[in-house]
């Protein structure tokens, strides 16, 4: 490994060091034809290789079952907030859909699904976004066209470790910032969105696995680009897509295939999340993370240092100090503050290792 800077940023995120080298090795000629992925046609025979090594590769790592279409997108999960509603609040009569908001992006999901239908959300609003609702008090409606829940909330660092129960109604889930980063039944979902930023790649392509079912349902005014028939329908080829972005994304779950797959991913990340989670523990009081330990994210850990308010002086100190040991991107975001620290499976235990000794001698230091 060539030393570089150790990013624990939310996304776009530290990608695995052996694809940088390939893209690198493979940008001014790939695979021989004299030119880069960047200047390819997407219609070409080159590319529709690449286009379906990474959807092979994707339906192996995660088992994906053959009635499941799999697109690859422009626009971002955002644009996914917008083209779940549009494609699926239809399904049933009452267009109507049940949010589970859990933290900013199911929230500004449940916004923007407001456009489309009516939003209904389905629990007691938190005050904080710091646990998940009781199921118990979940009030589901069965005449929802779907359910739909953020599994992996990045800012607030609050992680389904269930899939909740639908009570049948289709269940879509939005899991950009913990996708492949462990198993799961696909089956179990209707639908399922990730920007690939975070965990399986770069900016710039959003993967949707779709049940074929429940395709052509669009309402009329749905834009056509995120119009999910017209897409499935011609293998993400409708129009030209997100080419490098994709190709990127062939490295990277090649990458995670060689490394064992979702089970090892699952593995190593909740070696990397405790190995934090139990300095922030046995602070006694000094760093504090704020959400519920039943609902701990093991890819984005927010915590506060200097008590539950945070003292700002010394998080600043905190974060001059990392970056001086080579270690970015450790602000927590903007509307929280304190600290973040972001595990993608491609930061690698050794990046948690600096991380967590620096954790512990700031605190000896400073407690
Ligand atoms: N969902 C989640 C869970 C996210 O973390 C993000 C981005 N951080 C988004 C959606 C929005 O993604 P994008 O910026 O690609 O639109």
């Amino acid at each position: 490994e060539k030393k570089r800077t150790i990013n624990f940023g939310a996304g776009p995120a530290k990608l695995p060091q052996s694809v940088l080298f390939e893209a690198q090795r493979e940008l001014l000629d790939y695979n021989g034809i004299g030119i880069s992925v960047l200047e390819m046609s997407h219609r070409s025979l080159d590319f529709a290789k690449i286009i379906n090594t990474t959807e092979n590769l994707l339906r192996e790592l995660l088992n994906i079952p053959e009635n499941y279409k799999v697109m690859f997108l422009h626009g971002g999960g955002t644009a996914q907030f917008s083209a779940v509603p549009l494609n699926l609040i239809g399904l049933k009569e009452d267009r109507c859909a049940d949010y589970l908001v859990t933290g900013t992006w199911s929230a500004k999901a449940a916004k923007e699904a407001e456009k489309y239908g009516k939003v209904n959300v389905i629990h007691p609003k938190l005050g904080s976004y710091t646990k998940i609702p009781d199921p118990g008090s979940w009030t589901p409606n069965p005449s929802a066209s779907y359910v739909y829940y953020c599994c992996n909330e990045t800012v607030h660092g609050v992680e389904f470790d269930f899939v909740p129960d639908a009570g049948g109604v289709v269940l879509v889930s939005d899991m950009s910032s913990n996708f492949l980063s462990r198993p799961v039944d696909v089956s179990q979902f209707g639908l399922i969105f990730a920007g690939a930023q975070k965990n399986v790649g770069c900016a710039g392509v959003t993967v949707v696995v779709v049940r074929e079912d429940l395709l052509g349902k669009a309402r009329k005014e749905c834009p056509i680009v995120l119009d999910y028939e017209v897409q499935a329908g011609n293998g993400s080829l409708y129009n030209t897509p997100p080419c490098f972005s994709i190709y990127i994304m062939s490295l990277v779950l090649e990458w995670i295939k060689n490394n064992g797959g979702t089970a090892a991913m699952e593995r190593l990340n909740k070696q990397k999340s405790n190995m934090i989670y139990d300095i922030i523990n046995g602070s006694g009081g000094f760093y504090v993370c704020p959400v519920d330990m039943s609902c701990r994210s093991r890819m984005n850990i927010p915590f506060r240092i200097g008590g539950k308010e945070g003292d700002e002086a010394l998080e600043k100190k905190f974060l001059d100090g990392a970056s001086k040991l080579g270690m970015i991107s450790l602000k927590g975001h903007r509307s929280v503050g304190g600290i973040r620290v972001s595990l993608y499976n491609a930061v690698t235990m050794e990046d948690v290792g600096v991380l967590a000794a620096y954790m512990k001698e700031f605190l000896q230091e400073h407690q």
